[in-house]
């Protein structure tokens, strides 16, 4: 396997073939990973976290869980979890979450991080949007409001994810300097099949 590290507050793209396995690693702890899945020969059929609920009947996932695209069809699997906490509510940071809610004017988000080391792939920043936000916490109370708390990911905490059709895949270390990522960002590693081209926006 080959590894990359992703720096705090960037991000990197890769193809990863049906079949094949990728990991996403917090090397130093409580911090998030925002990640997006494509469909290679089509990116316009991308991973829907409205329909992985439907598929899945549930918020959450974790092992033996998958994740599905807008046509239904499923993208990605997890194959294992150290961790077992991920969020499916939360849209990624970009400019003006930043901006309006942790106090960080004019930053790249993993929104914008994402789409960056997507661009030579040809994937529209449009289309960036719907993310599993790996290790990230979240909370509903009383069935109906959400909040962030911190992510319980230890060091070297890992997700393994296996590839159910040819598939673009971006991760990004998340930008937000609050709670989500316990007060202070961190990088995020990654490790891809031998081979791999991987293109970063750092
Ligand atoms: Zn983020």
């Amino acid at each position: 396997m080959l590894e990359q590290r992703i720096p705090e507050k960037r991000g990197a793209a890769f193809e990863i073939a049906a079949g094949d396995t990728f990991e996403v690693t917090d090397p130093e702890g409580q911090q998030v990973a925002d990640l997006v899945a494509f469909n290679a020969e089509n990116p316009s059929e991308r991973f829907s976290t409205k329909y992985s609920y439907r598929r899945n009947n549930k918020v959450r996932v974790s092992t033996g869980d998958t994740l599905y695209t807008t046509e239904g069809r499923e993208i990605l699997t997890i194959t294992e979890d150290d961790c077992g906490v991920h969020d499916l509510l939360y849209a990624p940071c970009n400019e003006w979450v930043l901006d309006d809610y942790y106090d960080q004017p004019d930053q790249n988000g993993c929104r914008e991080n994402l789409s960056e080391a997507l661009a030579p792939l040809g994937v529209d920043e449009d289309l960036v949007l719907n993310t599993l936000n790996v290790f990230m916490k979240s909370t509903i109370a009383e069935q109906t409001y959400i909040d962030i708390r911190e992510p319980p990911s230890e060091p070297g905490d890992t997700v393994q994810f296996q590839a159910e059709q040819d598939s673009y895949v971006a991760v990004s270390s998340c930008a937000g300097e609050s709670v989500v990522n316990a007060g202070e960002t961190n990088p995020i590693d990654i490790r891809v099949p031998d081979g791999t081209d991987i293109h970063t926006n750092f």
